[in-house]
């Protein structure tokens, strides 16, 4: 069967998109357009850092073209392993700030639970490439438990970010319990989800998972959207079953070299996110983990682009361009002075 063609219910059916995804040098063959060097380098890169591709996000690339955006946020890249020997794994030093396993706490009122290390399709540029070590892994009641008991313990904690990986790959029984869990302490005002599933597995959006999140609200939905050819029927109906569940979605993007960094291709991602409520909310400059150097854009030129696009773009749609710095300091916005 032509996984990227099936036409049949199963293509709607998350766990077949999950179950189908392309894990192996050989499943990427028809992509490679002969070149068998091609496969090859897939292969050493795939050794240190694998790839998963689900057929629906597979089926977005134009297979002809080597500079695809979607095919360079997931295909592997030889230029990944250019500083293997000398680049950060954790510039941010997240690991650092882990006072329990999973749980990350770089600012006083609000922390990340990382829910699980799974991902459906492993973005190229992620900034947790770390994890992708460990292997899918599944995580004990224990680990949870321990994430739930830091934030008991700590009345600064309003906030809690749930994320990963992708936290919409737990099962919903899970995440049930988890959000439950810590929506029940009563310093938590508020919960976030972080997940790209809206981007590369929109079906996993379904009435039963929104049930679930819907039952916590305040609860914030974050997702990231790079391009504009990512915002399909199938994307924009996962985010309004969301939004129609009284869950407001925000995307953050990242600025990637090759994949967004014009102002034609960022303006008309923004206008698209507003075509389907959801709010543009951050452009990040991409971090400076091993393994997505190319990817990074200078910070001048970025400015410049925002600089663009500022007089002939809603303020509605304008995300924050914003540097991610390492430990409590945060996020720095990057604007020139002359806005
Ligand atoms: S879904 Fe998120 S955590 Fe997973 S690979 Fe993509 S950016 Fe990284």
């Amino acid at each position: 069967m032509d996984l990227l063609n099936n036409s049949s219910s199963e293509w709607l059916d998350w766990r077949w998109q999950y179950r189908n995804r392309l894990r192996r040098p050989e499943h990427l063959a028809g992509l490679a357009g002969g070149n068998s060097n091609l496969v090859d380098e897939w292969r050493r890169v795939a050794q240190s850092y694998p790839f998963a591709i689900t057929p629906y996000y597979a089926s977005l690339m134009d297979p002809t073209d080597r500079d695809d955006p979607i095919r360079l946020q997931c295909l592997p890249d030889i230029r990944e392993l250019a500083d293997i020997h000398t680049g950060q794994d954790d510039p941010l030093e997240e690991d650092r700030h882990t006072p329990v396993p999973g749980l990350i706490r770089r600012y006083p009122d609000r922390c990340l639970a990382l829910g699980t290390n799974r991902c459906a399709v492993y973005c190229r540029h992620c900034n947790r490439k770390r994890f992708w070590k460990q292997g899918s892994r599944r995580f004990s009641r224990a680990y949870f438990q321990g994430m739930i008991d830091h934030v008991a313990q700590n009345p600064a904690l309003r906030e809690v970010i749930v994320s990963g990986g992708d936290p919409l790959l737990l099962p919903e029984a899970t995440l049930d319990w988890f959000l439950g869990s810590m929506k029940a302490i009563p310093h938590v005002e508020v919960l976030r989800v972080g997940s790209r599933i809206p981007a590369v597995m929109p079906m996993r959006i379904n009435k039963k998972l929104v049930g679930v999140l819907k039952k916590y609200r305040p609860l914030w939905f974050n997702t990231q959207f790079n391009h504009p050819r990512e915002i399909t029927p199938e994307a924009a109906r996962a985010c309004d079953l969301l939004l129609t569940a009284g869950i407001p979605v925000s995307n953050q993007a990242v600025l990637l070299k090759g994949v967004n960094d014009d102002p034609e291709t960022l303006r008309e991602l923004f206008y698209s996110l507003q075509r389907n409520s959801v709010r543009p909310y951050y452009l990040f400059s991409c971090d400076p983990v091993k393994g997505v150097d190319h990817f990074r854009v200078d910070i001048r030129k970025g400015m410049e682009m925002m600089e663009q696009l500022w007089p002939r773009v809603s303020g509605l749609c304008l995300p924050r361009f914003v540097l991610d710095a390492p430990g409590e300091r945060g996020k720095i916005t990057l604007q020139s002075f002359s806005l």
